[in-house]
């Protein structure tokens, strides 16, 4: 008999978007003809950039003739690619890599998922709460997570941020092995300062720890005092492992395209005190699991670091931050508290009145046919907040916040 992995049966209460699609449903059921705008997409709309289009296009030609076709390539990625990111991510900001701790994939999602594969089954994680799922969700598949209790895992130490600490996590009590760490952030779009960030780093020095940082919204940071990457701190390539993406830099996601960094420096124990480097174990992985991201893709990317590209991209990234500027100035003068919106695309707003996320879900929703997404969704410290997201066009964007508007001075 073929047994079923049964740790994914415990998600299976879990589905956030779905839940939030089955509400929106239920309203169009009662209201036909309505028009709603959401806020709640955590997707880009804008259209990838010129530079990035042509690049695509070269590529697929080189594909299309026996001379310059390529078929398999190196599953850690083309080192074009892998030196563009050295030169133009971490070199100006004088972090200096090397091209084997580089690894390309398709996306920050696979390998923040995948990443815990390196850790043995009985490590302790730490997570910020609230949290992006991933992260918990594939510890919980193969059973590191525990049981579940009222939305919280046995193993896992949560470490809430919410306005009452200024979104901070605090180093917990308990020890904990492996902490997983995004900033800026989503949900919430907070940012840490690169003090704050060095507490969390020597906690991992001090303790023996891991960090696993997810930098996918660094491009978002507008004020070059906050870190856009953890090995900005001093000691950082002895404990952490770094996750980027193209998809929000320059609205990668349909194309599909990150990078993963392992240092050469990095290692975790075995039982018996020996050191094993990450690295290796990493670039094993990848070459079983992996055969590497497209061409096409990484020709992609590499045109984002093209001067073209940069000015192309970091345009498309101003647009959605101007959107961003907008609300949380508009929300603030309606009499909402907002947090983040200025180094990240999301806005995390308080509910009123202490209202629960999916209460004040449905109030927008029913009342100004603006969907958000429930904080809750996110962890047991969301509960209380809304995401909203500054993906929108402008013109969507205005015309919501004129419906929150009407309907909070109703
Ligand atoms: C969107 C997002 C990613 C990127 O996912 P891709 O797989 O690269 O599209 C990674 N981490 C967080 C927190 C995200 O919100």
């Amino acid at each position: 008999m073929a047994l079923v992995n049964e740790h994914f049966l415990k998600l299976a209460d879990n589905y956030l978007f779905a839940d939030v699609a089955k509400r929106v449903n239920a309203f169009r059921a009662t209201h036909p003809g309505a028009d709603v705008i959401s806020l709640g997409i955590g997707d880009v709309t804008r259209p990838l950039c010129p530079a990035v289009i042509e690049a695509m296009h070269r590529a697929t030609d080189e594909l299309a003739h026996a001379e310059t076709f390529r078929g398999y390539g190196p599953e850690q990625g083309y080192d074009f690619l892998r030196e563009a990111i050295l030169k133009n991510d971490f070199l100006p900001r004088g972090v200096h890599l090397d091209i084997s701790e580089i690894f390309i994939n398709d996306g920050a999602k696979s390998d923040t998922g995948n990443i815990q594969e390196l850790i043995r089954w009985d490590n302790s994680i730490g997570v910020t709460d609230p949290i992006y799922p991933v992260y918990i969700d594939s510890n919980v598949m193969i059973g590191r997570a525990g049981t579940v209790n009222e939305g919280r895992w046995s193993n896992v130490i949560y470490m809430p941020c919410t306005s009452e600490n200024n979104f901070v996590p605090k180093i917990p009590e308990r020890r904990v092995d492996v902490i997983y760490l995004c900033y800026p952030n989503n949900p919430t779009g907070m940012t840490l300062t690169k003090d704050e960030l060095r507490r969390w780093v020597n906690y991992a020095l001090k303790n023996d720890a891991l960090i696993f940082f997810d930098a996918a919204y660094e491009a978002y940071i507008q004020d070059d005092s906050i870190p856009h990457s953890i090995y900005e701190i001093r000691g950082a390539r002895k404990c952490a492992i770094e996750f980027h993406s193209f998809s929000k830099k320059a609205g990668f996601t349909g194309v599909r395209c990150g990078y993963t960094v392992v240092p050469q420096g990095l290692t975790a124990a075995t039982l018996t005190g020996e050191r094993i480097p990450l690295n290796n174990l990493w670039l094993r992985r990848q070459s079983t699991k992996f055969n590497g991201t497209s061409y096409i893709s990484q020709r992609a990317a590499e045109a984002v670091y093209t001067p073209e590209g940069k000015a192309q991209t970091r345009e498309t990234i101003d647009y959605y931050m101007q959107n961003a500027r907008t609300m949380l100035q508009r929300l603030r003068s309606l009499g909402f508290t907002v947090y983040g919106g200025e180094h990240a695309p999301y806005l995390w707003l308080k509910t009123p009145e202490g209202s629960l996320s999916w209460q004040f879900f449905e109030e927008m929703l029913y009342g100004a046919h603006v969907v958000c997404t429930p904080g809750v969704g996110f962890g047991p410290a969301g509960e209380g907040y809304v995401r909203l997201t500054a993906f929108g066009s402008h013109e969507q964007t205005d015309e919501a916040l004129n419906r929150l508007e009407r309907w909070a001075r109703g």
